[in-house]
This record gives C-alpha cells, structure tokens and sequence, in this order.
C-alpha cells in the first residue's frame, strides 16, 4: 500500500525538496509514497487571496485566518480520508520514533504547515488536528519540520532501507540512544578501535553494545534514561504479575 503525504502549504514548491533525493526519493519513484501538496491560498475566500490578518489584541506579524485553514484541510480530509491531520507548531507534543512508527504504519498523512505567527487557535477546536513540534526552536514556517517528519516515516516504510536494517537497533526505538559505530582505519591518529568489536564473540560484542548504548543515554539525554529506567520497572512488575495470573 503507498503512504500518502498531503502537505498543506502556501509554499508548495519546497516538496519534495530533499525528499526527492536518495532514499525518499527513489522510494517516491518507485510508488512507495505519494505526494500530495495542497496550496493554501488556493482556499482563501477573497478577490486578493488573502490568507493571514493582523492578530487579534494586538501584536506583531501576521496570524493564518481559521476559515481559510479549515477549508483547506475539509478538502485534504475529503481527499484523504483516515489520514491523520498533523499541524506543525513549536506548542505541539515533541515528535517521537513511537509516534513516527505508528504513523508510517497507516495510510499516511496530512501536515498543516504554518507561517507567520502561526494558526487561529479555532482550528484546533473546530477540526481533529494534532499538534507537533520537532523541538524546542522556533522555525520560519512549518514546512521544514513537515520534510523532517515525512522523511522519518518514509525510511520505515517497507522496502524503502532495504534487508540491510529494519532500523529497530537505531537511537530510540528501545529508548536509548544508539551505540556508537567504527569502520576501517584499524587505527586512526592513534586511536584504534575498541578491541571486542574485533574479537567475533557475537555475545560479547551485544553486551558491550548495550553497556554503551545504556552508558550514553545516562550521561547524555537523563530525561530518556529515566523514562527507560521507569518502562523496564514497569514491564518487570508486568511480566510478575502476568506470571501471578497464571498460577492462579
Ligand atoms: N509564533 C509562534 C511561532 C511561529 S513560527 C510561536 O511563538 O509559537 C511559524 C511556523 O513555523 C509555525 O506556525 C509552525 O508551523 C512552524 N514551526 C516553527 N517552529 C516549529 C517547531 N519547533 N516545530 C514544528 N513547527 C514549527
């Protein structure tokens, strides 16, 4: 089945941009995905095509009119029924491998990309749209963080990396960072690499793999390394009591 990527957008000629190139490219050529971008000035309701007004209260920029968005997302909607509706924005719920899986295991999806100041907050009451931000930085427009959001689900769909990695050994998708990678030199301005990697003890090399990965969600990200710490206790207290059950 083809993943389909709808992007609203008032600047339809950054897609497939990157997209178009290497992995995600091929994998567009190929049907693996499908692009879609709807213009969102094409919905705009007067003779000068206008898609933004001054906020109301006061204030700088501009904001992107409610009844503009929304008739540009009923037509996406229409289009596509059952995708998701994800709209951009630093206030949304920062973007996760789990969330990035589960959505490139649907149909696909439709990303609102907005500009200026951002979206009337009616849209979000009016319409099914959830909100997502690709970090803690403040962008121009949403549309970068929408090719990083379909680039992330475009790799995981199926025959899109190949036999080589299904990617579940990657930063995050057991919730720890990943552990870290050597290729030749042997030796390099005096560094070699880390002799277990060299021994062939399969064993080995999976267990100093997972210290590393462990060691560096610890020192590095103590936000994940608790969140992993937690789900294990959980999981262990899960797995006791289902153990419980069956006895009883
Ligand atoms: N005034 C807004 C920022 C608007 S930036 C605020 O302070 O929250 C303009 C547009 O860029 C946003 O509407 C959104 O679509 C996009 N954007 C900016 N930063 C983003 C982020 N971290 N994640 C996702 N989208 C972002």
């Amino acid at each position: 089945m083809t993943f389909s990527a709808t992007v609203l957008t008032l600047y339809p000629e950054m897609f497939p941009g990157p997209l178009g190139i290497s992995l995600a490219g091929r994998a567009l050529g190929e049907g693996k995905w499908a692009l879609d971008t709807v213009q969102i000035r094409d919905f705009a309701i007067d003779k000068h095509r206008t898609v933004d007004d001054t906020p109301a209260g006061g204030g700088a920029g501009m904001v992107l009119r409610v009844d503009v968005l929304a008739a540009a997302v009923d037509h996406a909607v229409a289009a596509h029924p059952g995708c998701p509706v994800i709209a951009m924005t630093p206030r949304g719920r920062p973007l996760t491998q789990a969330r990035v899986r589960e959505l490139a295991d649907g149909p696909g999806v439709i990303v609102l990309c907005g500009r200026f100041e951002g979206f009337d907050e009616r849209i979000f009451e009016g319409r099914t749209i959830e909100e997502v931000s690709v970090g803690d930085i403040v962008l121009s427009g949403g549309e970068p963080a929408a090719l990083m959001l379909l680039d992330a689900c475009i790799r995981l769909l199926p025959g899109v990396m190949g036999a080589a990695s299904s990617g579940t050994e990657e930063s995050f998708e057991n919730g720890l960072l990943e552990y870290p990678h050597y290729t030749r030199p042997q030796e390099w301005e005096g560094r070699t690499i880390p002799e277990v990697l060299r021994s062939g003890d399969h064993a080995k090399i999976a267990a100093w793999r997972k210290q590393q990965a462990e060691d560096h969600t610890r020192l590095r990200r103590p936000d994940l390394w608790e969140r992993h710490k937690g789900a294990r206790v959980q999981s262990a207290s899960g797995a006791r009591q289902e153990t419980k059950d069956q006895g009883q």
